[in-house]
């Protein structure tokens, strides 16, 4: 039996960042990071926008707005520190509407006492000046917000774990947490560890491996999937970089938007956030019987959804492929002008499309996101998404 001072359940990126830490302020710590997938990574570390953000959201002072602002700085640091490549291009925040002005005056003001660098409001010529196919009546300028390709991030984090003496065990399920007498013993399907001390970073088990643990029921995750689409390659200058809309105060989502992903140049279109049938099931037809018993029984479900009139819900059956995905009012508040157009073809369409997936609780977010391709029928186009393509 493995006996280490920490163990670390998880080995995402929060489980991996954690463990170097520990490592880098406690040399000579023995340490092991388990992970039940085969690799590293493989969760929502893998599955997301890949969007280093800035910090403009959080309520000035909280410890989100803190973390995120000075996280940013730290990300580029270890970035260029580790050869991971990242660039910060700018994101943009765009109203179309008058009674969306508000809301962006609020993310200015929030942006701005949390110590983002090099905020401005811009109006129409600006917005055209940084994304030329883009119309608003105001925006959100950010230019320190960035993409990354965050598996390479968590690849490079746990280089430095094992270099720094870390233990990684992947195809590691833990299924149970016993605290004995002066150590804790983590049972894995393949074996026993031993560790003084045991932080568990499970992302979308989190609840789940918090009960091994003796914690209570309360709060459980309640899965939701969301979906990407992403641009035709020969469409993709119509989004430079990031163009966010404003975002509903009501959901705990940035709204969907368009970002340009680092690995290969695709502009990928979403999330979009459907309650999903499965944890971990990315695909649509992805069904836990089980794990939809306990979201459609579980009172906080239900209490999210009075609380939001979460569209959510109805939208369960409105990404399947009869139905249009771009169809959030997020998507639809953006308005692309095309270079030119011609009757025909739309300019947004699924022809491979990632799909994505996160988890919410009920009062807070975490997640994780897997990645599948699905070539449904072609969308309709979103409202006032007025773009059509170049022939
Ligand atoms: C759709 C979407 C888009 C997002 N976009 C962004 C973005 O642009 N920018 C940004 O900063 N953040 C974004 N996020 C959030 C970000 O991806 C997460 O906050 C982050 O990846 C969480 O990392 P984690 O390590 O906590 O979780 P995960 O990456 O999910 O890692 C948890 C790990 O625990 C392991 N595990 C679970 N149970 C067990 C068990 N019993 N035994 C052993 N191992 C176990 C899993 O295999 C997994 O590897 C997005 C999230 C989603 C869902």
């Amino acid at each position: 039996m493995a006996r280490f001072d920490v163990v670390i359940v998880g080995g995402g990126i929060i489980g991996l960042a954690a463990a170097r830490e520990i490592l880098t302020r406690q040399p000579g710590t023995s340490l092991a990071v388990v992970d039940k997938e085969p690799t590293i990574g493989e969760h929502q570390t893998g599955h997301n926008s890949g969007v280093i953000h800035s910090g403009i959201y959080y309520a000035p002072g909280s410890l989100k707005a803190r973390l995120c602002t000075a996280g940013a700085r730290l990300m580029y640091e270890f970035c260029e520190s580790h050869g991971v490549k990242a660039d910060s291009c700018g994101k943009l925040i765009v109203a179309t509407a008058e009674d969306e002005l508000p809301a962006l005056d609020d993310l200015h003001r929030r942006g701005t006492a949390n110590g983002v660098p090099g905020l401005e409001m811009i109006g129409p010529a600006g917005i055209a000046e940084r994304e030329p196919h883009c119309t608003g009546i105001r925006a959100i300028w950010s230019p320190v917000t960035g993409i990354v390709d965050f598996s390479q991030v968590a690849l490079a984090i746990a280089g430095d774990v094992a270099q720094l003496g870390g233990v990684i065990l992947t195809g590691h399920p833990v299924t149970g947490l016993t605290v004995r007498t002066g150590s804790i013993a983590v049972v894995t399907s393949r074996g026993e560890l031993t560790a003084t001390r045991v932080l568990t970073c499970a992302g979308l088990s989190s609840d789940r491996v918090a009960r091994l643990s003796g914690a209570p029921a309360e709060p459980r995750i309640v899965p939701f999937r969301g979906d990407y689409w992403q641009l035709r390659p020969e469409r993709r200058h119509l989004a430079q970089n990031l163009i966010y809309p404003v975002p509903d105060p009501k959901f705990p989502f940035l709204g969907v938007h368009f970002t340009r992903r680092i690995a290969d140049g695709a502009v990928w279109l979403g999330p979009n956030a459907v309650l999903a049938f499965a944890r971990e099931g990315y695909r649509r037809w992805d069904v836990r019987p089980g794990d939809l018993a306990r979201t459609l029984g579980y009172p906080g479900s239900g209490a999210w959804r009075a609380s939001t009139g979460a569209p959510g819900w109805p939208r369960c059956t409105a990404t399947f492929p009869s139905g249009p995905l771009s169809r959030p009012a997020s998507v639809s508040s953006l308005s692309l002008r095309p270079p030119t157009s011609s009757p025909g073809r739309r300019g947004c369409g699924p022809n491979r499309s990632p799909t994505m997936a996160s988890w919410w609780t009920t009062s807070a977010s975490t997640s994780r996101a897997g990645s599948s391709c699905t070539s449904a029928t072609r969308p309709r186009p979103p409202r006032r998404l007025a773009w059509r393509s170049p022939r």
